[in-house]
């Protein structure tokens, strides 16, 4: 085993680390109160090329996984916010490349992201008032008329909600279904019937831009349905006779390699309240404290940083396991991202309790940090679902574990 990142990683590491360092935290404050959309960081990161095509080229040519991870991290790292006014698109390119055909992964992903100093913008539209966690209840609905698909529904809190070039929409087609009868449908922004509703006015995050998309008889080509008629069709028809279709647990498996990534996310902003407060604790002290003050402040950063270093373990193993192609049967994914979420939220509230006062003012980043680690116990599955999927993942697989050792007893031992 070796934890050690190679030449090429702690490279990009640095890369991603000036880019937060020069381009992010100088503004982070300022996009914080302003809620602007960020174009010029989203600018600046095409040129870096920590966004669009050449950043998705170098995450599907990871060998060990950690390259998306250390990103996350490092951009977090700048501010949540603004990291996820960059990277929301790629929410859009992976919904496209999980369900569309070569045809539209090809036509599509570019229209997510832009070409070169064209930018544009995706989002990835589920959640609804009344079917966040629970997906199976979606009423948005989809209805095939002639040559056309009409969409009617309003999504919540979809991230680049409105300013999105191209918005994948999770719709019903058959709502008897549950989450077998629903499709993703790909909305240009120009489609008739799509509107940008409420935008949020949020506690974190806030550069992100976070609203509502309105459907009302969206009109929409047959070809925007992803994966095509045929596979709907197929799909539909497995559901009504009751025959399993492996769906379920497809998407369950994906979601377990892409919470590493939000893990990470999370991990950055602890890292960035623990590394603030250690200097501004050793700024404080030089006039002069206590001993045993000192050794009180020891005794919370120590714990700080043993929790981010094992929540990082956790991220890194489950990145590694998800790139190496190994089943993530016991949920490690889902404990990366629930653990790398808990000490966000743990550690900021911890770091502005050894701050004291100064930490209730906005002049303090602690301030911001706090706000900005709570979207990670709620967004791409809620601390408490995280819970429910580990505990069923490792029934089943401790189960299955017990079963096979009982069938190994009962064989009869070779000769
Ligand atoms: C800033 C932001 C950005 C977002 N971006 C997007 C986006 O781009 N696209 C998108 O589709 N969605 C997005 N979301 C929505 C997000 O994914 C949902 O908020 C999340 O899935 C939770 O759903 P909910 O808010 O409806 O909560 P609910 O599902 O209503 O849950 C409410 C509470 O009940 C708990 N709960 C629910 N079910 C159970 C259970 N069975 N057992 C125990 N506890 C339970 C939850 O953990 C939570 O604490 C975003 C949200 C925010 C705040």
């Amino acid at each position: 085993m070796d934890f050690r990142l190679s030449d090429e990683q702690i490279e990009w590491r640095d890369l991603c680390h000036r880019f937060a360092v020069e381009v992010m935290r100088p503004v982070a404050a300022d996009y914080d109160r302003s809620q602007e959309v960020p174009w010029p960081v989203i600018g600046e990161a095409r040129k870096w090329k920590l966004s669009g095509l050449d950043w998705i080229q170098k995450m599907a040519t990871d060998n060990d996984g950690l390259d998306g991870i250390i990103y996350q991290e490092e951009l977090n790292w700048g501010c949540a916010g603004l990291a996820l006014a960059i990277g929301a698109s790629s929410l859009a390119v992976a919904g496209i490349a999980s369900s569309g055909t070569p045809d539209q992964i090809a036509k599509w992903i570019p229209e997510c992201m832009g070409i070169g100093d064209d930018i544009k913008l995706g989002a990835y539209a589920v959640t609804e008032a009344g079917a966040g966690s629970d997906v199976a209840s979606l009423r948005t609905t989809a209805k095939r008329d002639g040559d056309e698909w009409v969409l009617n529904g309003t999504k919540v809190f979809i991230s680049n909600g409105g300013i999105a070039d191209v918005t994948v929409v999770v719709a019903t087609v058959d709502p008897k279904l549950g989450h077998r009868g629903q499709a993703s449908f790909v909305v240009p922004k120009d489609a008739p019937g799509i509107s940008q509703g409420k935008k949020e006015d949020k506690l974190g995050i806030r550069a992100s831009q976070t609203a509502e998309v309105v459907l009302e008889d969206c009109r929409i080509p047959l070809d925007n349905l992803l994966g095509g008629l045929d596979k709907l069709e197929k799909k539909l028809e497995r559901a009504r006779s009751g025959e399993s279709t492996g769906r379920q647990s497809g998407a369950l498996a994906t979601f377990e390699m892409t919470r590493p990534l939000v893990g990470a996310g999370a991990l950055g902003i602890a890292r960035a309240a623990y590394e603030w407060t250690m200097e501004h604790l050793e700024d404080k002290s030089e006039g002069g404290t206590p001993v045993l003050e000192l050794q009180r402040y020891q005794q919370v950063l120590a714990d700080v940083a043993t929790e981010i270093e094992s929540a990082r373990l956790l991220v890194w193993r489950a990145a590694w396991m998800g790139r190496a192609g190994l089943p993530m049967t016991g949920g490690q994914g889902s404990m990366s991202k629930l653990k790398a979420g808990d000490v966000a939220m743990w550690a900021t509230t911890t770091l502005m309790d050894l701050v004291g006062d100064y930490s209730q003012t906005t002049e303090c980043p602690l301030e911001k940090w706090f706000r900005d680690a709570k979207i990670f116990q709620i967004f791409e599955g809620t601390a408490q679902v995280q819970r429910l999927v580990i505990s069923r993942m490792q029934r089943e697989e401790i189960q299955g574990r017990l079963k096979a050792a009982a069938e190994a007893v009962q064989q009869p031992v070779a000769a």
